[in-house]
């Protein structure tokens, strides 16, 4: 490729809605143009990282017996509604009819259409194990569509699906996909964790993801320094926190004028914070929620969504509080109308004795409640969110945090939408079984995005080498001058016989401008054309990554460069 044709056109200033780097870079760098909000043209340029990134996944996945399908982008609703998410999924759902007036979607995932692929065609466990995976458009109406690729409403996606006759192969098949996972990301050039994403709930290793670390990272992870726990802060999990056994007191209610927070409240009362309950409102399609927790813990809104079965929550409005009999500041979960209100209290709360709370009236607080004899939650669940120095779960030791971006989650999914969508085979001994699913997730988009946002400078990106749009950038000082001229195209030539990719800046710029591109577009390495190395039989071999030059004999260098970029991939 040449430079004056190379279809990159680069931007001096950015707009201000870009905040990370990689959403920057790639629209400054003339990798991508924003079509419309969470919608992007991908340029030449970031085109080949896409593919090169598709193609690594394809290499791993096909190694790891997965076998490449495509299925539709567009959903019938019937097999949603079959597998009870038509409803469920909410508003990052595109919905759309046809002229017919008939409900569709465009895939957010694609579990329905796989398992009904499945149900049509699988019929015996001799068919099994099976993978199967895709790489293609998804559509997520996000609430918060930013950070450029990042979360956009359509994104590439990798999506996988497995087949077992039973949970051991279902285990091998999760482990070979975790495990291409690791060698996907490993190749990418990314540097990255793979976390628990629920550490427990069916089965202890149900789900993980793949999380490269970098402090624009939207998810947040809770990791040990003395083992090897890792979760996403969102999923973490938490054990009831037993209390000694008390007698139970009189509950009685005391007046604490303009205590609006419980550390206010606490003080007045002279109560340690352990001894108290908080409160955090929030509302949903079901109507208001309250939440209560230990006064020093804090609330984890996705399980407070979970555990209420609701696909958001917002914070609740005053009116709302009011509306069920309570007040903001002093809402407790004593005498609230189930009618009116879902109650979620932490499970640590339901092990707690004479503790203080909220009176649901102004300028009043509870001390002495005790659940069971005060008031009855309708859901008890773990809702709390772990925070930096909580004793971590497998060994007691302090838990620290990082930022982390998710480019791949793996699933165990059991039976669910075996069963719901009647995906069943005949076992060895001829009886009807749903199969066992496992589901696999890569967002392709992400995670050349998340390689800018590890592999950056001032001057622009750092591609990794096997994801690099070109490896080499020949920069011609003067491509006026005719030595220098044929030269630069007879090492074109010999480099892209040899296979490595090259692109020449043949532009007749100044070579500050030449070197500034080269920089901001991010190829690996960079040979320079000037007139002094030249007469000296050299080439200047610059490395991106490092900003070292070389010397290298001008008529025997490929081997070199070669080696260079192999020694860039460790
Ligand atoms: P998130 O929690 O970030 O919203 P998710 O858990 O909903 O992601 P999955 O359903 O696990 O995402 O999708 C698989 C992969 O697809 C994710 O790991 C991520 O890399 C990618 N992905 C998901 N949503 C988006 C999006 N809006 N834009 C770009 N990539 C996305
Ligand atoms: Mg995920």
């Amino acid at each position: 490729m040449l430079v004056s044709k190379l279809y990159a056109p680069t931007l001096r200033e950015v707009p201000a809605e870009a905040e990370i780097p990689s959403h920057k870079l790639m629209l400054r760098a003339g990798y991508m143009r924003k079509t419309a909000t969470g919608m992007y043209t991908f340029l030449p340029l970031a085109q080949r990282v896409l593919k090169k990134i598709e193609n690594i996944i394809r290499e791993e996945m096909d190694a790891a017996d997965g076998q490449e399908i495509l299925m539709p982008i567009l959903q019938p609703s019937e097999l949603w509604k079959e597998s009870g998410r038509w409803d469920a999924y909410g508003g990052e759902m595109w919905r759309i009819k046809d002229r017919h007036g008939h409900d569709y979607c465009l895939g957010p995932t694609h579990e329905e259409m796989i398992t009904f692929l499945a149900h049509m065609d699988i019929n015996s466990y001799r068919q099994l194990p099976l993978n199967l995976y895709q790489i293609q458009d998804k559509f997520r109406d996000e609430r918060r569509p930013r950070f450029g690729l990042m979360r956009s409403r359509e994104f590439i996606m990798k999506d996988a699906y497995s087949f077992d006759i039973d949970e051991a192969g279902l285990d091998k098949s999760y482990e070979k996909m975790y495990q291409a996972y690791t060698d996907i990301f490993n190749r990418c050039g990314l540097y990255f964790r793979p976390v628990e994403a629920d550490s427990g709930a069916i089965g202890g290793n149900g789900s993980h993801e793949f999380m490269v670390l970098a402090d624009s990272g939207e998810a947040e992870i809770c990791y040990c320094k003395d083992c090897n726990y890792a979760a996403d802060t969102e999923k973490a999990e938490f054990k009831a926190i037993e209390t000694e056994p008390e007698e139970m007191k009189e509950r009685q209610k005391v007046e604490t004028p303009d205590c609006k927070t419980i550390e206010a409240v606490c003080d007045y009362l002279q109560l340690p914070v352990e001894k108290s309950v908080k409160a955090v409102a929030y509302t949903s399609n079901k109507g208001l929620i309250l939440c209560f927790v230990r006064g020093d813990h804090q609330v984890n809104e996705t399980k407070v969504a979970n555990t209420a079965g609701v696909p958001e929550i917002d914070m609740a409005p005053a009116e709302m509080l009011e509306a069920a009999g309570t007040h903001g500041g002093y809402m407790g979960p004593c005498g609230l109308d189930p009618e009116k209100v879902i109650v979620i209290c932490d499970q640590s709360v339901m092990k707690m004795h004479n503790f203080c709370c909220g009176a649901n009236e102004e300028g009043c607080h509870f001390i002495n409640v005790n659940p069971g004899r005060d008031f009855t939650p309708t859901y008890v669940a773990d809702i709390r969110l772990m925070q930096e120095g909580d004793p971590c779960p497998h060994c007691g030791g302090k838990i620290s945090k990082a930022r982390g971006i998710e480019v791949g989650q793996i699933f165990k999914l059991h039976d669910k939408y075996s069963a719901s969508l009647g995906a069943t085979v005949l076992d060895e001994a001829g009886r009807s079984i749903p199969m066992q699913m496992g589901c696999y997730g890569i967002g392709v988009g992400r995670t050349m995005a998340a390689a800018v946002e590890q592999n950056n400078d001032k001057d622009g990106i750092i591609w990794p080498v096997e994801i690099a749009p070109y490896h080499v950038i020949i920069v011609p000082v003067n491509i006026k001058d005719e030595t220098i001229r044929e030269k630069a195209f007879s090492i074109y030539g010999e480099l892209q016989k040899a296979g490595i990719e090259v692109i020449l800046d043949d532009r007749d710029e100044r070579p500050g401008v030449k070197f500034k591109d080269a920089d901001l577009y991010g190829f690996p390495l960079r040979i320079t054309l000037g007139k002094k190395t030249l007469q000296n039989g050299q080439l200047e071999v610059r490395t991106r990554k490092t900003g070292e030059t070389v010397l290298l004999p001008a008529d025997d260098y490929i081997a070199r460069i070669r080696e260079m970029l192999g020694g860039l991939k460790k």
